[in-house]
């Protein structure tokens, strides 16, 4: 087998069905040629219909992880999906900062695709307080980037303003990822100076979930590989087929 020689970390929930979080990230990883590492951050009961449950792993567990992880080698990029908590958003915002960590690819995951609510309303202060200002690339949705930066999106000429808002909070680079505006989804792009609109097709119906966890993950493994921050969105947004 070929040395792999980037490495990536995913920080994020465990999904049983494998369709989202830590083993989507694995696998996506894997298929960018980059060793994946992975700390749990919370167990969900869920399939391919919904998630029936979740029981979130205390922070001191996650510090554990975290440290055995960080302590034997800096990962070259890490991304964070479903944190639960503000309590394990604390943990690994302290952690990152402590291993400075820089390349930070955040997937501020708050619902999942059926609708449950994955990250409590402390987490989600405590993600627009502490996770942001230490965010590289930030790649809400539409419904997380209305939550996080408090400005509505009804028309695609309110993206800059959110995405300048959450620049302003502290997050690098934003990717608006499209799909629930009315007309052709399309992803915005904005690193503070430049943007970017990225056309995306509407994911087929069916179960979806997941789709999220991958691109950011396909993302994470760009910039492990040394990629710009722009062809690491766009190899990954060609990985997903969108
Ligand atoms: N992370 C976990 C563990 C999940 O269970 C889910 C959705 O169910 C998500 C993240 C979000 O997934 P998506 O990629 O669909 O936004």
């Amino acid at each position: 087998m070929k040395n792999a020689t980037s490495t990536a970390l995913t920080v994020a929930g465990f999904d049983p069905s494998g369709g989202a979080g830590l083993q989507a990230d694995l696998k996506t990883f894997s298929a960018f040629g980059v060793s994946g590492k992975s700390v749990a951050t919370s167990i969900t009961i869920q399939n391919t219909v919904g998630v029936e449950g979740i029981h979130n792993i205390s922070p001191e567990v996650v510090e554990q992880q975290l440290k055995a992880i960080l302590t034997d080698g800096k990962p070259d990029a890490v991304k964070t999906g479903m944190l639960g908590n503000e309590l394990i958003v604390e943990t690994v915002v302290r952690l990152l900062r402590r291993y400075r960590i820089k390349k930070i690819v955040v997937d501020p995951v708050i619902y999942s695709s059926s609708g449950k609510s994955l990250l409590s309303l402390a987490g989600i202060q405590a993600m627009k307080k502490e996770l942001l200002p230490i965010t590289f690339l930030l790649t809400p949705n539409l419904n997380e980037t209305e939550i996080l930066s408090g400005v509505k999106i009804r028309q695609p000429s309110d993206r800059i303003r959110a995405a300048r808002a959450l620049i302003k909070m502290g997050a690098k680079n934003i990717l608006i990822k499209g799909g629930h505006l009315k007309g052709k989804p399309q992803d915005f792009f904005f690193d503070g100076k430049r943007s970017l609109c990225l056309n995306a097709d509407r994911v087929a119906g069916g179960d979806v979930h997941g789709t999220g966890c991958t691109l950011a993950s396909a993302i994470t493994a760009g910039l492990a590989k040394g990629k710009s921050t722009v062809v690491a969105v766009k190899e990954a947004k060609e990985f997903i087929g969108l």
